[in-house]
């Protein structure tokens, strides 16, 4: 199994990071901190933990690095990761709501995890799921209320004319993820739909922005999150482990 793991290093006091394919090759040194998986969470959590530069963090990863891996760069092409080297190719138990049938679950294995091969869709769960969860966990900091400021990392940037394409009063502008509405609208079917969804009315009404805590209804389309590549004027993933500011400075 170990020639399989991508270890993640961040040696924030020393100011090194690395990545070593055997468990061989880490370093025999004192981690404050070991991170088992370097998917979306995991990274996070070692960005944040290595902004305090006493902690030596390692991460572990099953899955392979991400670097060079046209799938995961190139939005268009992460569907062929499914059921290939970077997919843990999962499988259901058989779904009684699928009439008895077994189907794939795709999770990315390899380095970013889930966010190396996902749709790249931005979208916030139900206002109501998150005070929930506050009332479950008995923890106030869940509640819709309380996660603004978290939310606020993430912000709207582009520079068409998006009037009409979501609510700029539940987005920030001064967050570190870009979060752009789409590009790509077609007037002519996006209207007739639209004008469907306003037809049946309730549930399927034209919302204006499905992240405002209240995601039912038909909207334009959930944002997507792309890194724009500077001159090339192309979009490539922003990827969990791109959130690793102290390692991407080698
Ligand atoms: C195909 C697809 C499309 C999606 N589209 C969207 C979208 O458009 N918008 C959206 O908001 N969300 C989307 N998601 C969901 C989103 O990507 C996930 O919810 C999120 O990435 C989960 O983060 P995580 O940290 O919980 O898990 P992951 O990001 O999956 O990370 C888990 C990591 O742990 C590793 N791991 C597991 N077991 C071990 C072990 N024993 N030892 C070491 N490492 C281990 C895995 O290899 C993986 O790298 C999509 C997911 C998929 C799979």
């Amino acid at each position: 199994m170990f020639l399989r793991l991508v270890l993640v290093v961040g040696l924030a006091s020393l100011g090194l990071c690395a990545t070593y394919g055997t468990i061989q090759a880490v370093p025999d040194i004192k981690w404050d901190f070991i991170i088992v998986g370097g998917g979306t969470a995991g990274s996070v959590l070692a960005s944040r933990l290595t902004e305090n530069p006493n902690f030596n963090v390692l991460v572990i990863e099953a899955g392979p690095t991400n670097e060079g891996v046209a799938e995961s760069i190139i939005p268009g092409l992460a569907p062929r990761a499914a059921l290939s080297r970077y997919d843990w190719n999962f499988t259901t138990v058989p779904q009684q709501g699928l009439n008895g049938r077994s189907i794939t679950l795709q999770r990315g294995h390899l380095l970013g995890g889930s966010s190396s091969v996902n749709g790249m869709f931005y979208t916030r769960g139900p206002a109501s799921d998150y005070d929930r969860l506050a009332s479950v966990t008995g923890d106030a900091g869940w509640s819709w209320e309380n996660i603004q400021s978290y939310l606020e990392k993430a912000s709207i940037t582009d520079n068409h004319d998006v009037k009409g394409e979501f609510d700029p009063t539940v987005h920030s502008t001064k967050g570190k993820v870009a979060v752009t509405p789409p590009n790509d609208l077609n007037p002519a079917v996006d209207a007739a739909t639209l004008q469907a969804g306003n037809e049946l009315g309730g549930d399927f009404q034209f919302n204006l922005d499905m992240n405002s805590g209240k995601p039912l209804g038909l909207c334009v389309l959930p944002h997507l999150t792309v890194f724009q590549a500077t001159d090339l004027l192309d979009s490539v993933r922003l990827v969990a482990v791109d959130d690793w500011p102290r390692c991407n400075a080698q």
